[in-house]
């Protein structure tokens, strides 16, 4: 990507460029460079394509479902042909590495394959004779514009947690990717173009807050779908609701693992390297907090210590590497000053990432892996989402009180515990606060035909993302009773 892009927005079937003058620039995270700027769309860019997005409804609602999912089909194929020119702008734009990339990518196109079977999932009820002559049925319906908001750690799959089942279920979308990763989105797109999907029906605006809260007070706009942190996710479902919208909207997290004495060692380091420190921490299901239970520190420290030192940290494109840079300057800052600031109240330093130099990387925004011990309980480490390569550890004696430790917690997107032991596992996923539970399993992200099941400040609304939650979420439901007398008709 050597010359530099001026991203447009995707409107009615069309490449629009935004009229506003406003950009923000999208740097490689790896290598400070720019490689495009993202428009900064006016109201009345986006007010033009949630109208055009509208009309399109009239149509898309009518195309059978069968049809509606032939464009999916074609975009699946689309998808599969084009993983790893996707995965390498995912790692350019991003930073994660080009595995993390195309593993993410795997996860976007397994939304794509549920919703194909939209024909099946959004099938309605029905009841013969409720009374004598009377039969009641529910079928669901599309709701009309539906508005999408992606954050920037996932810049593919995010998105289509909701895209598929929004219009297979017969809605348009409006689209605004995150303003720090919009290239991927911009990629995705075209694909959708050339999917074939009819004018009007998949539309993307570029955009910041502006367009965030232009898309919840739209009135043409029927539902919000967010994904982000918590304090904004908490302003898109008040805002949003209170203008009378359907509102998902799922946030930051914190996520505990617990870990017994008598995990498997070799496995349960792997994966807890892998969950802490993929995608450089910057994960909504990273395990952030380790609770080592009855001892288990004595045995997981030190292999914790030497895994995460030896963690090969650079460049993503390279094969090599087995962790990339956070997103920006401004968020490297950020971590290390949560860092010192877990120092100051008494946490310790087990492996120091700070001040990572990438030899031809210098102006990357490397943070090496970092395990603090001895985090106090209520301290920022183990309370704040730190969203980079950092590894709280604490220690306690029983699992009830990790489990208390972690309940008392704001998050609950999810929980993960580490042991052979089968009823202290039974009785964490039994009584764990969060929505997504791994048992020896370190990202415990639920696949497309389930819900992504945040709980507590990691989600605001009913319904998630993927699956039958999504189906229900872009559907409203409409009951109806029906009585046709046979003496009414023609005898035939
Ligand atoms: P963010 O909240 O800064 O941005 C998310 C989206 O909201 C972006 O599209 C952004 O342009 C927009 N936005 C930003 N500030 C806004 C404001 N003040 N008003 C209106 N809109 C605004 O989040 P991020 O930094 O892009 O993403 C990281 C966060 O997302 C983390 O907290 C992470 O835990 C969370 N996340 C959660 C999940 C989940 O499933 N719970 C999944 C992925 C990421």
């Amino acid at each position: 990507m050597s010359e530099q892009l001026e991203l447009q927005n995707y409107v009615n079937g069309k490449w629009v460029s935004s009229a506003s003058g406003k950009f923000r620039d999208v740097p490689n995270p790896a290598t400070g460079e720019i490689l495009a700027k993202a428009p900064a769309s006016s109201a009345a860019e986006l007010d033009e394509a949630v109208q055009l997005a509208h009309k399109a409804f009239q149509d898309w609602r009518k195309v059978p479902v069968t049809k509606r999912i032939q464009y999916l089909f074609a975009l699946k194929t689309l998808l599969e042909a084009n993983v790893e020119d996707l995965a390498r702008i995912i790692t350019l734009e991003h930073g994660k590495t080009m595995d993390e990339s195309r593993g993410e990518m795997r996860r976007a196109i397994e939304n794509v394959e549920v919703a194909c079977g939209t024909p099946m999932l959004m099938m309605g009820d029905v009841v013969e004779d409720v009374a004598p002559g009377i039969d009641e049925f529910m079928i669901r319906q599309p709701l009309g514009v539906v508005g999408i908001i992606s954050p920037f750690n996932f810049p593919a799959m995010i998105a289509f947690w909701f895209i598929p089942y929004a219009v297979a279920t017969g809605n348009t979308a409006v689209v605004k990717p995150s303003s720090r990763v919009p290239i991927t989105m911009d990629k995705l797109f075209r694909l959708m173009e050339e999917a074939g999907f009819p004018a009007g029906v998949v539309n993307m605006v570029h955009g910041g807050a502006d367009i965030v809260n232009g898309m919840l007070d739209h009135p043409m706009i029927k539902s919000i779908s967010f994904v982000g942190s918590t304090e904004v996710a908490k302003h898109v479902y008040s805002r949003g609701t209170a203008n009378g919208k359907r509102v998902s909207a799922a946030g930051g997290a914190k996520n505990p693992v617990l870990i017994l004495p008598d995990a498997d060692v070799e496995t349960t380091t792997a994966i807890m390297m892998d969950s802490a420190f993929g995608c450089s921490g910057q994960r909504c299901l990273a395990a952030s907090t380790a609770i080592m239970i009855g001892g288990a520190d004595k045995i997981f420290i030190p292999a914790f210590a030497e895994a995460a030192t030896k963690r090969v940290t650079g460049y993503g494109i390279q094969p090599e590497v087995q962790m990339g840079p956070v997103i920006s300057p401004q968020d490297k800052a950020r971590i290390e000053n949560l860092i010192q600031q877990g120092l100051n109240e008494g946490a310790e330093m087990l492996v120091d990432g700070r001040n990572a130099v990438i030899p031809g990387y210098e102006n990357g925004n490397f943070i090496k892996p970092t395990i603090l011990v001895d985090t106090p309980v209520n301290g920022i480490i183990a309370t704040t989402e730190v969203f980079g390569p950092v590894l709280g550890i604490m220690s306690c004696n029983t699992v009830e009180d990790a489990i208390k430790i972690m309940n008392e917690g704001e998050y609950g997107n999810m929980g993960s515990i580490f042991t052979r032991d089968g009823s202290a596992a039974r009785k964490f996923r039994n009584e764990a606060d969060a929505g997504n539970i791994g048992i020896n399993i370190g990202v415990a992200a639920p696949m497309a035909f389930f819900p992504f099941s945040g709980w507590k400040n990691s989600f605001f609304g009913d319904l998630h993302g993927q699956g039958k939650h999504a189906i229900e979420f872009f559907t409203q439901t409409k009951v109806v009773i029906e009585r046709w007398p046979r003496e009414w008709s023609r005898k035939f």
